[in-house]
């Protein structure tokens, strides 16, 4: 483990002396070196070197990737580009919006609590953590906690790029790990979320928020959707804590109906016409959705599902997944 007075001088260094202690090797998983612009690794058959950029360490093996180096070190920009700039991102703020998290507020909250009972200092990863997530801001300022935000964009929160199908972190490191609608944009989500489980303490947390009914939303880089029973599945290996609805039928109805407007254009200054038009028409559909999320049938038409849970040392078994169903399609 490299000593305190190993870690980095370099500006804009966001990671605390622990979590820069902590970091290791994607590809081998080695302790590192690190320099003013890159970072080594001890590794005796490796010798990988990552690029630190604008104080960023960019610790991605980019054999296995999507990702390579170069799309950080050249770009040196928020990879993920927003589509809205300036006078379009001003007008899309006065826009009302087509839904809202019902849950993750309170969620964060009570996930909070649970870590500080476990330990006095937890440290929690956030994956896909470049901008901050709805209701995290509740306790990213608690002093207790160490907050690693990672990414595979460099944004505002951005403290460190990693992919998160080879995190850069050795076994049982961390408390608890944070991903919100992030799941859906991995290559592999079972890898990603097996991943976790292995930087995870015994009984570590994990907190996920991903979309079931939502349209493309994230160019090439989006994959996979999840119903409530997919999502369990996925989080097999966790004990689950509480599960539900964050983002409820009315708001899928409302992106659903944005989206149809959307197919029928093609120049960007329509589409920009047309959401706005889908945003003043239909925001209202949001406020069906606290009412709606207690029944059974929003389970099975619901835009987001959350899972909260501590890592297990047995796998749900499948018999017992189909069990958990409760929504109305059986009956
Ligand atoms: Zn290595």
């Amino acid at each position: 483990m490299s000593a305190v007075s190993d870690i980095p001088q370099t500006k804009g260094w966001r990671l605390s002396p622990g979590a820069t202690q902590a970091l290791r090797c994607p590809a081998c998983r080695c302790g590192l070196e690190f320099q003013d612009d890159e970072i080594s690794c001890t590794g005796p058959s490796c010798g990988k070197v990552y690029p630190v950029v604008d104080g960023i360490p960019v610790l991605i093996d980019d054999v296995g990737s999507v990702f390579s180096l170069n799309d950080f070190t050249a770009r040196r920009g928020t990879f993920y580009q927003s589509s809205e700039t300036g006078a379009r991102q001003s007008i899309s703020r006065l826009l009302p919006s087509l839904g809202d998290n019902l849950k993750a507020k309170g969620n964060f909250l009570r996930f909070a609590g649970l870590l500080r009972r476990s330990t006095a200092s937890p440290k929690v990863l956030v994956v896909g953590g470049s901008r901050v997530g709805p209701g995290l801001e509740s306790i990213l300022s608690d002093p207790q906690i160490d907050f690693v935000e990672s990414d595979v964009a460099l944004g505002q929160r951005t403290a460190l790029i990693c992919d998160a199908h080879g995190l850069p972190f050795d076994d049982e490191t961390f408390d608890a790990v944070v991903a919100q609608v992030v799941l859906e944009h991995v290559v592999d989500p079972y890898a990603c979320v097996e991943e976790m489980r292995r930087i995870l303490k015994p009984g570590g947390l994990v907190y996920a928020e991903t979309p079931f009914m939502e349209q493309v939303h994230a160019g090439r880089y989006d994959f996979t959707r999840f119903t409530r029973l997919g999502h369990r599945r996925l989080f097999r290996g966790f004990e689950e804590i509480s599960s539900g609805i964050v983002g409820g039928p009315g708001m899928a109805l409302a992106w659903s109906y944005r989206y149809f407007l959307l197919s029928f254009a093609e120049s960007r200054r329509l589409r920009t016409l047309l959401s706005a038009f889908a945003r003043l028409t239909a925001f209202w559909l949001k406020y069906f959705d606290p009412y709606l999320t207690s029944k059974a049938g929003a389970l099975d038409a619901a835009a987001e599902f959350y899972f909260m849970g501590r890592k297990s040392d047995r796998l749900l078994a499948d018999r017992e997944l189909i069990r958990s169903y409760k929504g109305l399609m059986d009956q």
